[in-house]
């Protein structure tokens, strides 16, 4: 398994000098309780698909930063440094916006 990722400051790279982060999990937002709290630290949804994931860039300027994949293919559909990656200024997802119209909830 070899893929090519790009890193938002040094630009396209194999992905062996990546560090994986694991899938993005929303943090509760209150107290959570027991049940919640271990569903956010061990539950992973573990998509065959495209999903949001953390990765740092561990061989050159380690930084952390989001990339969209396709878990089946290792396509990479963006990257970018979690500053802009907020709901104005996030690249725009076909996934994103598929789940939306289908009402499925962005992981
Ligand atoms: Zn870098």
């Amino acid at each position: 398994m070899s893929f090519l990722l790009n890193c938002p400051i040094c630009g396209t790279r194999e992905v062996t000098d990546f560090g994986f982060g694991g899938e993005i999990v929303v943090r509760p937002e209150s107290r959570p309780g027991e049940r919640e709290l271990n569903a956010y630290n061990y539950f992973r949804a573990n998509t065959d698909g495209v999903q949001r994931e953390w990765w740092w860039h561990r061989a050159g300027c380690r930084t952390w930063f989001q990339a969209e994949r396709n878990t089946s293919t290792n396509e990479v559909l963006w990257t970018a440094v979690p500053e802009i990656t907020d709901a104005t200024q996030a690249p725009v997802s076909p996934v994103a916006e598929a789940r939306a119209a289908g009402g499925e909830e962005l992981r």
